[in-house]
């Protein structure tokens, strides 16, 4: 599968690159090249697949022949080893739970999942890439936990000062090994604002990679969680809507992915918190961007 540099400024490359880069030359997004839609036979049968059958079946037109079967059907069982229940709140409404991996984030998924690819893909040489990665909270946990002991790969956190958890500071300093946790006198913004001025020095860049959803390997395989719930819910043969927390925005365009995809979604709600830049943006086009106010849903904070 080939990937392209959404501003159209840099040459197109294959999944490896795009996920040991994280962002093409021209600092703009990857995105695959193109999305087939999965067969209607999978979605009338899927309850007939298991989770990782699903995932597999997801993933694998934007992996292509650069990892084995075998290895990404491994991979996929290393990455969804925990539930992701579906709990009722009234008649028509239920939340998906995506906090029961390692870490509680939702992250768990991606992170975990990234880092066994960059690992297979780092198998065979000696080179060590280095993953820098701001986060108000969650990331850095999943991250850390996805990361920790992964030949070849050295993470760094960037994390805001007095602005995480107790636990989640915990989750990011107490691991050690090859996960290293830099606490920055700011907010996450500026944690960002520095991962960003790293890639700007092409010297640098050449050994960086990022584990935030702009990595292809880290937000694709965010599509899992959505089928999960297709398979839970089509008994009911109701119209789905999905309202997605978000603050990056990564999770909920994996969502629309997986609507690309075939999944029959009728509706997103992004969902923000006061942070609103994105949703004004939407409003009427014209891209604000303002410091971050801190709230209790730190996540969203962006
Ligand atoms: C990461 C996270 C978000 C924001 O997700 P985006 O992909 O950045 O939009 C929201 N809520 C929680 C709990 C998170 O961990």
């Amino acid at each position: 599968m080939n990937y392209y540099s959404l501003n159209h400024n840099s040459p197109k490359t294959n999944f490896k690159n795009a996920v040991i880069s994280g962002i093409a030359p021209d600092r703009v997004l990857y995105f695959p090249e193109k999305i087939s839609p999965i067969s209607t036979d999978f979605f009338e049968n899927i309850e007939k697949y298991s989770h990782h059958e699903i995932a597999f079946e997801v993933i694998k037109q934007f992996v292509g022949d650069e990892i084995p079967e075998e290895k990404l059907k491994d991979i996929i069982s290393e990455t969804i080893f925990f539930d992701f229940p579906l709990v009722k709140i009234d008649e028509n409404c239920a939340s998906l739970e995506l906090f029961h991996g390692p870490t509680m984030a939702f992250k768990d998924v991606g992170a975990k999942f990234m880092a066994k690819c960059l690992e297979y893909f780092n198998e065979n040489n000696n080179e060590e890439v280095t993953v820098l990665v701001a986060t108000s909270g969650d990331t850095g946990g999943a991250v850390a936990n996805g990361f920790l002991g992964t030949k070849g790969v050295n993470v760094v956190i960037l994390y805001p000062s007095g602005k995480v958890s107790d636990i989640q500071e915990k989750q990011l300093t107490t691991l050690g090994q090859n996960i290293t946790a830099l606490e920055v006198n700011g907010v996450f913004d500026d944690c960002q604002e520095m991962v960003k001025t790293a890639f700007l020095d092409a010297e640098i860049a050449r050994k960086l990679t990022s584990a935030n959803s702009i990595n292809v390997a880290r937000w694709l395989p965010q599509m899992f969680y959505y089928f999960y719930a297709f398979k839970t819910l089509k008994s009911l043969n109701k119209e789905l809507v999905f309202s997605v927390p978000s603050g990056n925005f990564g999770n909920i365009c994996a969502g629309i992915m997986a609507q690309k995809l075939g999944l029959p979604i009728k509706h997103f709600v992004a969902a923000t918190n006061i942070n609103d830049t994105v949703p004004n943006y939407l409003i009427d086009g014209k891209y604000a961007p303002k410091p971050s106010k801190p709230t209790i849903s730190n996540a969203m904070d962006v």
